[in-house]
């Protein structure tokens, strides 16, 4: 009898998310391997040319070339399918990657798209600068109000877009209220959940369409390749999705696939470890410093919504400093543990200034629009012992005066 490694759907699909993110997907190959199988190969060998023929015409299962399907980023796309409870998944060369063809596979001239103002610059870069160069409209809105994804609707609205939590205000978007907005008004939601990852947040449980990953960050976690990958239905990946990545390319490499099902052995494991070391290290930091949020933490104004979607409070907090950029700054030069680094998802602690790393490339209005402030810092809380990083913030901050 055959072993059960992670293909058979009727069975993985009832495992829970722990056993998922350790065997699902996995394809062995005629040598029983036990860890995934590293395929470096950009083409295929057919056994004769009507083989060929008919895997072209789509008659004969079998992959045809590396653009397309691979066997290792296929086992990576299954396994995270199946962690979002989702029918299909496509991977991407980086989380940028999955996001533009996200959009730009979906929307055409003409169209509309509502967006959460609170984001990843880049992706505010997408919504702003790039779809509207090819006609493609864009309403931007505080994501926290459910009302302004409504307002926001228009006859040639298609897609709503946004992170819950955000980057790098920790807003949260109330996944129920705007994803049964967006169906009322036939529209399909796009969640970017880079942040909480499935195991502490799965949008489409609570009606979105499409989620749409950075691997690079919590899936991969220990800070090696970057990956990105989009989540829905085999309709729309196979239909909508699929033409528009066999044509421009973005594909992800075998090897960085196999470094991220490495990663994803252990997401569970790292992503609840570090939620606990980031609540210690939220609950120290919020006497000390004038303003902190950290969804897992009472203070953060939409506390309840978050724990309502989220099953822990990520690994990421935000800290304000009254004295702006220099003080920002010499806080961060005064630790000694935690790695100045624009990352985030690592198993190390990484902190950044936004406004003059990752969303130095935004406008000022913007920033401001956004909640991007002079003297906020954005920590990634990684898997070191939190008593230890408490500790660093300690003596740093006494370094600085506070
Ligand atoms: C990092 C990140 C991205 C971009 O991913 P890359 O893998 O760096 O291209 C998109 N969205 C969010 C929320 C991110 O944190």
């Amino acid at each position: 009898m055959k072993r059960r490694t992670g293909q058979d759907r009727s069975v993985t699909s009832n495992w829970r998310p722990a056993t998922q993110a350790v065997r699902g997907g996995t394809a062995r190959s005629e040598w029983g391997e036990t860890s995934e199988a590293l395929f470096l190969t950009s083409g295929y060998a057919y056994d004769c040319a009507a083989d060929a023929a008919a895997r072209f015409a789509g008659e004969q299962q079998g992959m045809t070339y590396s653009r397309l399907q691979n066997p290792t980023v296929e086992m990576l796309e299954q396994r995270i399918a199946l962690l979002e409870g989702a029918e299909a998944a496509r991977c991407m060369a980086t989380g940028m990657a999955a996001m533009t063809a996200v959009l730009l596979c979906q929307l055409s001239q003409g169209d509309h798209l509502v967006a959460g103002r609170a984001a990843f610059g880049s992706c505010r870069w997408l919504t702003d600068t790039l779809l509207p160069r090819f006609g493609i409209e864009t309403t931007i809105v505080d994501g926290r109000d459910p009302d302004a994804w409504k307002a926001a609707i228009r006859p040639n609205t298609k897609l709503f877009f946004f992170e819950t939590p955000a980057n790098p205000t920790l807003d949260i978007v109330d996944l129920e209220a705007v994803c049964a907005i967006a169906k009322a008004a036939g529209l399909k939601t796009v969640v970017d959940n880079a942040f909480a990852t499935p195991l502490l947040q799965r949008p489409m449980d609570y009606g979105a369409d499409i989620v749409a990953y950075s691997a690079t960050k919590m899936m991969d976690g220990q800070g090696r390749v970057l990956a990105g990958a989009v989540v829905g239905s085999e309709e729309f990946i196979e239909n909508t999705l699929l033409s528009f990545i066999r044509n421009t390319g973005p594909t992800l490499s075998a090897f960085n696939a196999w470094v991220v099902l490495k990663g994803l052995e252990t997401l569970d494991l790292r992503i609840r470890r570090q939620s606990e070391n980031a609540l210690a290290v939220a609950r120290f930091l919020e006497g000390r410093v004038p303003r902190l949020l950290y969804p897992g933490l009472e203070s953060h104004p939409q506390h309840e919504l978050a724990m309502k979607q989220m099953s822990a409070g990520g690994t990421i907090l935000s800290l304000y400093l009254d004295g702006g950029r220099e003080q920002a700054h010499a806080l961060l030069d005064a630790l000694e543990l935690v790695d100045i680094s624009n990352n985030i998802g690592d198993s190390r602690s990484l902190m950044t200034h936004p406004c003059s790393t990752t969303h130095s490339g935004l406008s000022p209005e913007v920033r401001a629009e956004m909640g991007v402030e002079e003297g906020m810092l954005r920590l990634n809380v990684g898997l070191e012992d939190s008593q230890d990083l408490i500790e660093d913030f300690d003596r740093a901050l006494r370094k600085i005066g506070l």
